[in-house]
């Protein structure tokens, strides 16, 4: 009898990557790759990489030369590269790592079991071929690994914003929405397998089908995904400040079984770098717009994105910066030191504060952003709240599942519960998660 093959992903970034892993694991499912979160398991080995954060190249390289000796104990185990990085580097990965079998790009995962078979026969290659065109959209891989109750669908793939610091329209294309027929035909298949949430998945999900002539727009796309059977939460991300739009804030009052959930990153609090950053509103726009999805939801949960030290950012910049985080309270922030993206127009700006400078606005940054999403955190303590069952803790003794605010809360409860939304009484409060009880029964506490 032969053995299952195993597949281990390594996936870098952000969700779209999190999402363009299970994409791959659904492809190579066809040619007897299973999944395993065990790499010394592996008998295939992708890493699903990103460029956005610094040293990113650097990063991958180091990466596969660790799995060096793993490659020299076990000859027939193969290596592949998929993702951002790949498509920056293509055929130079290959050049630089000899132990390496195979690189794909962000538009080629249509064609991913290609490289993998001929790898398998001991042919190495590389599919980065950047396609660019509305064909994109019929390449486009509609198989998904199977399982989980909480998934990520995909709606449209690239961006036109151009943010003057930012390498993904140039890595991923320009923006182009899916089918909304496509979608939702994915997503019924996804229900039917128990699946009961879906985040929709965007670089701008706010400009989704506007350029696509017979397409619904966002807001139509939502209220079409909650009348799919079975699924019970939406969620979406990302939200460009400068397109939300007035039928979007009203679903947060319309459709109930969207999450009181938005991510809308500010990446800075200074009209000045807003400018420099080419984000396209101001920070009046940005309050305003919290302001009005606030009054449409008013439990709703803000998370958000903050770059420390762009090129020219002041000590006055970065307090505006601070400030408005004041002023918004996010639930939780995503927030780094701005690194250089060859070819972005960021990279020609001059950079006068020094690495040690930044440094320590971050620490000032993170320092606040620990205050606000511990007081958000205290502020569930006592209420009750539904509960998407998701699975077993990371310590193993409770489930585990979140808030319609996204929150993750651990409680203790039969496993047969993964899969349901229950009501849980907050107990307590950490500061990276809240801690419940069923309610009616269960019990909790740590
Ligand atoms: S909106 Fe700006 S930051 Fe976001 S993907 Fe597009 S260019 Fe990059």
């Amino acid at each position: 009898m032969t053995r299952e093959k195993r597949l281990y992903i390594a996936t870098f970034g952000c969700q779209m990557n999190v999402s363009d892993s299970e994409k791959i694991a659904g492809r190579l499912q066809g040619i007897g790759y299973r999944a395993t979160g065990e790499i010394a398991d592996a008998d295939l080995i992708i890493l699903n990489t990103c460029s956005v954060r610094a040293k990113a190249e650097e990063k991958v390289y180091n990466y596969l030369n660790t799995l060096l000796g793993r490659k020299r104990k076990n000859p027939r185990l193969l290596l592949g590269v998929g993702g951002c990085v790949a498509q920056q580097e293509g055929k130079r990965l290959l050049e630089h790592v000899p132990h390496l079998d195979f690189v794909f790009g962000t538009h080629n995962l249509h064609l991913l079991p290609q490289p993998v078979q001929a790898a398998e026969e001991g042919r190495r290659g590389a599919e980065v071929d950047f396609i660019d065109t509305d064909t994109r959209l019929d390449l486009f891989p509609t198989d998904v690994a199977e399982g989980g109750v909480s998934r990520f669908v995909t709606v449209m793939q690239g961006c036109d914003n151009f943010c003057s610091y930012c390498i993904v329209p140039y890595v991923r294309g320009r923006e182009i929405s899916r089918r909304a027929g496509e979608v939702t035909e994915e997503i019924r298949r996804l229900a039917d397998g128990g699946c009961r949430e879906v985040t929709l998945l965007g670089q701008n999900v706010n400009s989704y089908g506007l350029k696509t002539p017979g397409e619904p727009d966002f807001t139509t796309l939502l209220k079409m995904v909650a009348a799919i059977p079975g699924i019970e939460r939406i969620r979406f991300v990302t939200s460009h400040p400068k397109d939300i739009s007035q039928p979007l804030i009203d679903s947060f009052a319309e459709i109930p079984k969207l999450c009181s959930h938005i991510h809308l990153p500010a990446q800075s609090g200074s009209d000045r770098v807003l400018t420099l950053m080419n984000r396209g509103y101001t920070r009046r726009e940005y309050l305003s717009n919290v302001v009005a999805l606030r009054a449409a939801r008013p439990d709703i949960q803000i998370t958000g994105d903050m770059i420390v030290g762009f090129p020219g950012e002041t000590e006055e910049d970065f307090r505006q910066s601070l400030s408005l985080m004041d002023e918004i309270r996010y639930v939780d922030l995503f927030s780094f030191i701005y690194s250089v993206q060859p070819e972005t127009k960021a990279a020609g700006l001059a950079d006068e504060s020094s690495r040690q400078e930044k440094q320590e606005r971050l620490e000032r940054l993170l320092s606040l952003q620990r205050q606000h999403t511990y007081e958000r955190n205290s502020s569930f303590a006592g209420t009750m709240q539904e509960v998407l069952v998701e699975g077993v803790s990371r310590r193993g003794d409770q489930l585990f599942g979140r808030i319609s605010g996204n929150r993750v809360v651990n409680f203790a409860a039969p496993v047969s519960l993964i899969g349901s939304l229950v009501t849980v009484k907050i107990v307590s409060a950490y500061q990276n998660s809240l801690q419940g009880t069923v309610s009616g029964g269960g019990a909790g506490g740590e």
